[in-house]
């Protein structure tokens, strides 16, 4: 039986929450909210794998913990925090038990409603960059295949609403924008308690991919949207899209701005000669596989255009960029 967490909001309302293996080695938070009126499901996981089995045992969980009876077809809204497959992968699997209204932000309701031509997209921009930080072709393409294998699995959905700051979702959950991690990406308000996403999240920092590979993320937004959450007054509470919960999310907000200003000054120090991308990736990261190679490059990316943005890092070989269509960037600090 799988373990129910209950939260409750100062105004009343309760929210519970059951762990999903989203992928190996990736346990999502799924959150299942009572405002008193109707049950609205927060994530649905990867979709992938047992992930579906493990949501319909979560709601079996939760029947036990509620002492009634409930299953998916009782959900009456669903909200998407944003588009990475380890949030909305399971929709498809979700809407086959019910007719609830899903709910994105606009900016990532693309993902989930066009999402062939949004993946074309997105790896053609990939490659381009993994192009210019250096990455071998050959490598390039075991790196795309991992990219693209969850990914392919999942197929459009129509999206009923969208989640906008300023326009309290269904429950009067109030909702900030928050894009750096992905661009739609929301935290939600249920009286002091904060569904942040994978925005803020207890033990890790949450992921950074450069903006050339997708607009609205990118280091800058992030950063940004940290400050605009350590704003929010009367935050008992964070909840996060994966791991703990998180007792003080304006110091945990500043912790993880502090492990990124310390990776821009380690970018500055290896840049001290030109290095490429995947130089720095090598340096900051040490040997990694698999799927964290790329995380890393996209991590290191997203750091290194940041610094680029604001001068503090600078092309080394333009005469080498002016003559390639294709160049890789060696990046040197000014
Ligand atoms: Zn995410
Ligand atoms: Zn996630």
């Amino acid at each position: 039986m799988k373990s129910v967490n209950k939260f409750q909001a100062d105004d009343g309302r309760t929210a519970y929450c059951f762990p999903v293996r989203s992928f190996p080695g990736l346990i999502s938070n799924i959150y299942v909210i009572d405002d008193g009126n109707q049950l609205i499901l927060v994530d649905c996981a990867s979709g992938i794998g047992s992930a579906n089995d493990e949501l319909v045992a979560g709601f079996a969980a939760l029947s036990e913990a509620y002492n009634r009876s409930i299953s998916l077809s009782d959900i009456g809204t669903i909200l998407i925090t944003h588009g990475h497959i380890d949030h909305f992968g399971g929709l498809p699997f979700v809407r086959q038990h019910t007719d609830a209204a899903v709910g994105i932000h606009l900016l990532d309701r693309r993902v989930i409603s066009n999402h062939a031509e949004r993946l074309l997209f997105s790896s053609r921009r990939l490659e381009n960059f993994l192009t210019s930080a250096g990455v071998s072709e050959k490598y390039q393409q075991s790196l795309m295949n991992m990219y693209l294998f969850s990914k392919n699995l999942y197929s459009s959905m129509p999206v009923q609403f969208l989640l906008e700051e300023g326009t309290p979702a269904p429950g009067g959950i109030e909702v900030f924008h928050v894009p750096g991690h992905c661009p739609g990406q929301v935290c939600l308000k249920m009286g002091d308690l904060l569904f942040t996403a994978d925005h803020i999240l207890s033990r890790t920092t949450p992921h950074q991919a450069p903006e050339s590979i997708t607009n609205n993320m990118g280091l800058g937004h992030y950063l940004d949207s940290l400050t605009k959450i350590q704003r929010v007054a009367g935050v008992r509470l964070g909840l996060g899209g994966h791991e703990d919960p998180i007792v003080d999310v304006a110091g945990r907000a500043e912790e993880i701005k502090q492990v990124h200003l310390e990776r821009l000054e380690k970018i500055l120090g290896i840049c001290q000669t030109p290095k490429s991308i995947a130089d720095i990736s090598r340096d900051l990261f040490g040997k990694v596989e698999s799927y964290h190679v790329l995380l890393a490059l996209e991590e290191t990316g997203a750091h290194v255009e940041y610094l680029y943005q604001r001068g503090e890092l600078a092309a080394a070989n333009l005469d080498e960029i002016e003559r390639n269509s294709q160049p890789v960037v060696e990046y040197v600090a000014t």
